[in-house]
């Protein structure tokens, strides 16, 4: 039963902001969740069509003992990916390939994985880091296509520090950081092989959001419709109760340079990317009878044109991963658009963007059948861009925050969920682990 006078105040009832309710209940902490909207999951929602499920952000989240804990406490079966759909593949030279690098590409990468000192340097760039480091056909082939996959970013404005400093701590070659960060985990509770990799829930990954937002609910409290403006507002209507600020980036920023004068310099600073998601429902697959995870196009760095001038960043095969996504005989794709280079595409209109799709499909497969059915969803500001100002920005706020204000989300160490678990359950301690 929630106590009247909340010990913890989250706001924003997302994926981060409900991990961190679920974790502080779990402590014995009373809870008060304030969201903006009239429903919780923020991002997510794995919303049932008649042709199948469709996931409106994440359709899976890389599997760690965080998340094992996390869905065992909930009552929850975590759902693995069927075993022909490991894998994953990138457009190069017209096909859909698992290696797109030539023998002579692969030795250069190995030579430079022995021999490179891999340790980002202050102020460099992904671009700058992965020619150094990896050489330009590793980068061009392999980095781009996965970070962009990720992070739908211009490695030109990637910080590397940032984004691969935690697993390149020392100035060695790339096999000996691996090797360390491997060992620096070695503390760590230990997934079977079996279990490892991206995995679901059978209703989706909004199956999780609706557990945490029960359980906190039943537990705690959540107010929806609450639109927070202002932290002092809060502090003064409850004074003793630490703070979880779980909003998205630009939220975050707007309420916390109005109390901290030293973050009120990152305005008009801190970028965020649009991303278009389409889930395509249809009878064939692009893959022609093979199966897979989903594929990814490379795009070049400077004018991020693509092969065959595909304009996607990345195509996932739904019901190839996960089984039980779609109807009997349905097949599910979704396109993911946008982002660093095609901000554009976010303000098209619904039809526009589906020929798009369509479009991009016709070049991959051109005797493909009609679709059945499309759904698009446009997020406009999703995706925080991991640049040296979100990276210096970061840094402030662990600074500058006193200890009862806590700032999350997927902006403060990887725009994975499995990031954002990680380190919710760092802040919570043993007594979670
Ligand atoms: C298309 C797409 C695909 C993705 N795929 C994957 C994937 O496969 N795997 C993976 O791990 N990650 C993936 N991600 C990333 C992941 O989905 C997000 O990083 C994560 O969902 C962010 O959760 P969050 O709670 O931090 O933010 P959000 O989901 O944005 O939640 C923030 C919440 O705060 C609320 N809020 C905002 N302002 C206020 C206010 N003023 N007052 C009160 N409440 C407020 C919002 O309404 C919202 O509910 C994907 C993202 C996108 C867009």
């Amino acid at each position: 039963m929630a106590k009247s006078v909340p010990d913890h105040i989250v706001i924003g009832a997302g994926f981060t902001g409900l991990v961190h309710a679920f974790l502080s209940l779990e402590k014995g902490e009373s809870v008060l969740v304030l969201e903006k909207k009239d429903r919780a999951g923020g991002l997510i929602r794995s919303v049932p069509t008649e042709y199948g499920i469709v996931e409106t952000a994440a359709n899976g989240i890389l599997n760690c003992w965080e998340l094992e804990t996390l869905s065992s406490r909930l009552g929850l079966d975590l759902l693995f990916p069927d075993a022909d759909a490991k894998k994953r593949y990138i457009f190069s030279d017209k096909k859909f390939k698992r290696l797109p690098l030539s023998v002579f590409e692969i030795i250069r990468f190995i030579f430079s994985a022995l021999t490179v000192p891999s340790k980002p340097i202050p102020g460099e760039s992904i671009y700058k880091w992965g020619k150094r480091v990896v050489g330009e056909s590793f980068l061009s082939k392999v980095v781009e296509p996965a970070l962009g996959g990720i992070y739908a970013g211009d490695l030109d404005a990637m910080s590397a520090e940032f984004v691969l400093g935690k697993f390149l701590a020392e100035d060695v070659p790339l096999w000996k950081n691996f090797r360390s960060y491997a060992n620096s985990r070695k503390g760590k509770p230990k997934l079977h092989p079996g279990r490892k990799g991206t995995v679901s829930f059978r209703g989706g990954l909004g199956s999780i959001l609706g557990a945490l937002e029960a359980r906190v609910s039943s537990q705690g409290k959540i107010k929806y419709k609450q639109e927070i403006i202002s932290l002092k507002d809060i502090r003064k209507a409850y004074p003793n109760a630490r703070i979880t600020l779980a909003t998205n980036l630009s939220f975050a920023l707007k309420i916390l340079k109005a109390e901290f004068k030293e973050l009120k310099g990152y305005q008009g600073m801190l970028e965020t990317l649009p991303i278009v998601s389409v889930t395509r429902f249809g009878k064939d697959s692009i893959l022609s009878g093979k199966k897979g995870f989903g594929v990814l196009f490379p795009k070049d760095h400077k004018s991020f044109s693509s092969e065959l001038g595909i304009r996607t960043r990345g195509i996932l095969f739904n019901d190839f991963i996960f089984s039980g996504r779609t109807s009997d005989g349905i097949h599910s794709e979704t396109y993911i658009m946008g982002g660093a280079g095609d901000r554009e595409i976010a303000s098209k209109a619904e039809e526009e963007i589906i020929s798009i799709v369509e479009e991009d499909r016709k070049k991959l497969l051109p005797s493909g059948e009609i679709p059945l059915n499309h759904y698009v969803t446009v997020w406009k500001d999703a995706l925080p861009v991991y640049g040296p100002q979100l990276f210096a920005f970061n840094r402030d706020l662990d600074r500058v925050l006193p200890p009862d204000i806590k700032v999350e989300g997927n902006f403060r160490s990887g725009i994975g969920l499995k990031s954002i678990l990680e380190r919710a359950f760092e802040q919570y301690g043993p007594k979670t682990s």
